[in-house]
């Protein structure tokens, strides 16, 4: 079976093509959403999901979360002593995932496609994929994920529709894309974006907001403070989504600190990143030759579109009311539902076709001389142009500089900057070229599939010689069987644990927020539970499970009285 995965920043889904259309599968809590979140146990247990985002305040140098926003790089995140890149722990949730979805559907799990931010880079792509591989899932396809969305909308009735354009504003990223729906086909015609904005940064504008009116350090040195000062900011900007002012509070020095934020305020301080929304709209736009007012809807996904200062200023924008019909939370997971019964062939999708294109532009750097004869060096020269439709492959011939060069050696860039030094550099080339008194022809094919990865093939014709340069990882690609064998011997939490941990996380976490009686009550709680834990009883594990969960929901829904 192949499921669509939505490996988010903050939360992931993973849903099926069943009975004839996209469904959610629900994970071992019983919920869609799975925390983008990994941590370890002091006995070097693996946890992942709600009972490891629990831990965020109260273990948060043993776990890990945003790590998408690291992918592609090799940095690596410490859990305690053990070292990740952001692959791995990417990895570790897939897994959970793809147990989730066995359970659920029965079923071995063989493959996934999987979405990632249309803006996402090769690299990114890259790490991406191999992060499925590591847990064991054959990658089909990356769907880029406002495609998904569109794919979830636009197939939802089968009819056709005119351009409408997809907003997604998600934890990390911010994606744009144009879309129409013809004859089943579900065309993107543009996309642009951001990666470096999303949901987190406007946390980060509430939690500077707080640092002001506390007088909180700039940069907290306790790493509990921070955290716990980043959850507070957390719940503060979700209360602003309904409501005019909220209360951020945290506990410091013994003492609970609180401030109360508008949304006047937190309009105001927002209003930088609220600009940058606009460049990738007209972007996008623009290359999809598509006009405000032809734009058939404005679809919003993605929880941070919940906040109503985003939603005043696409309605703005466009001057009309955005279309909030999908789930912003669940539309991606099925987007990528429908592409996995795609690659399955489902007979009832036998009419749906899509088609995306590529969001960067690819080429490589390239020495020019002026009119005044001086090189200039580190030109980009594009071969594919950015929202060319996937698959897609352009050759172009370039020329050694200089007679009896005996070799060729550029970058392989992918952006949009003039100068190579602003792109992305995703692999360099030297090739040996036979020395000739003139130039030397050199011809460089550039292919994109359609999951959005690249392949380059350089000819030389004076030689005959092709080189086929797969874009390709070294340090990463070679030794993926040796890593999945290491992350598969970790020792994961049980799937029947999962509930009971998280439960113990957040009675930990309310521990440690709290003063006074809460905090004894959070304390009982936690004796109360881990006691029953150890009778082993699972009737009345889920019994006290339950009660548990409640007396918590309560206390936390008294956290400022
Ligand atoms: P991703 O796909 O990157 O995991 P999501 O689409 O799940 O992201 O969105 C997560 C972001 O949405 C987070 O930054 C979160 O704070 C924000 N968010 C979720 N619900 C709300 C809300 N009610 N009000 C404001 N922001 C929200
Ligand atoms: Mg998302």
């Amino acid at each position: 079976m192949i499921v669509g995965i939505d490996l988010g920043t903050t939360n992931s889904a993973v849903a099926w093509w069943h009975d004839g259309e996209a469904k959610l599968i629900p994970n071992a809590l019983g919920e869609f959403l799975t925390p983008s979140a990994v941590s370890i146990t002091d006995d070097e247990e693996i946890l992942v999901g709600v009972a490891a985002r629990e831990r965020q305040t109260t273990h948060p140098r043993s776990t890990a979360t945003t790590f998408k926003r690291l992918m592609g790089s090799t940095k690596p995140v410490m859990l305690q002593k053990t070292r990740f890149l952001p692959e791995d722990l990417s990895s570790l949730v897939l897994r959970n995932l793809k147990r989730d979805a066995e359970v659920h559907c029965g079923q071995e799990v063989t493959g996934a496609v999987i979405t990632v931010p249309a803006y996402f880079n090769d690299r990114q792509r890259r790490a991406t994929r191999r992060a499925g591989e590591l847990a064991g899932l054959k990658v089909k396809r990356l769907v880029n994920e406002p495609t998904a969305a569109a794919l979830a909308y636009g197939i939802a009735d089968r009819e056709d529709r005119e351009p409408f354009l997809v907003f997604d504003l998600g934890g990390g990223t911010f994606d744009v894309s144009i879309v129409e729906v013809f004859d089943g086909i579900v065309e993107v015609r543009a996309s642009a974006g951001d990666n470096r904005l999303g949901g987190e940064d406007f946390t980060d504008v509430i939690l500077n907001l707080a640092r002001s009116a506390l007088n909180l350090p700039a940069a907290f040195e306790d790493l509990h403070l921070a955290e716990q000062a980043r959850a507070a900011a957390e719940r503060t900007k979700r209360a602003l989504s309904e409501g005019e002012s909220a209360t951020f509070s945290v506990l410091w020095n013994g003492e609970q600190h609180s401030t109360q934020i508008t949304a006047a305020m937190f309009d105001g301080e927002a209003a930088p990143l609220i600009e940058r929304l606009r460049a990738p709209v007209l972007r996008a736009m623009s290359d999809g030759n598509v006009r405000a007012d032809a734009m058939s809807e404005i679809v919003l996904v993605g929880g941070a579109t919940r906040m109503p200062l985003v939603r005043r200023t696409v309605t703005r924008m466009f001057g009309r009311f955005p279309n909030t019909a999908l789930h912003p939370d669940h539309a991606i997971a099925l987007g990528a539902a429908v592409q996995a019964g795609l690659v399955e062939r489902k007979a009832d999708l036998a009419e749906v076709r899509l088609t995306d294109v590529c969001p960067h532009s690819l080429g490589i750097d390239v020495m020019e001389v002026d009119q005044f004869g001086d090189a200039r060096t580190g030109l980009f020269a594009p071969i594919i142009e950015r929202n060319t439709v996937l698959p897609a492959s352009r050759l172009k011939h370039f020329r050694t500089s200089m007679p009896m060069q005996p070799k060729v050696q550029f970058g392989i860039y992918q952006g949009e900057a003039r100068n190579v030094i602003a792109n992305v550099l995703l692999r360099e080339v030297d090739i040996p070229v036979p020395p000739q008194s003139a130039s030397t022809q050199i011809d460089c094919r550039f292919t994109y599939d359609v999951s959005g990865l690249l392949e380059v093939d350089v000819t030389i014709p004076a030689s005959g010689e092709t080189h086929q340069l797969v874009i390709y990882d070294e340090d990463n690609d070679d030794n993926i069987e040796e890593r999945r064998a290491a992350l598969a011997s970790l020792k994961i939490l049980p799937r029947d644990q999962e509930r009971n941990r998280a439960i113990i996380g957040r009675a930990e976490a309310c521990f440690e927020t709290f003063l006074g009686e809460k905090r004894e009550v959070a304390g009982e709680l936690l004796k109360y539970f881990e006691g029953v834990l150890e009778g082993q009883d699972p009737r009345a594990i889920a019994e006290a499970a339950t009660e548990v969960s409640t007396q918590l929901d309560q206390l936390e829904s008294e956290r400022y009285l």
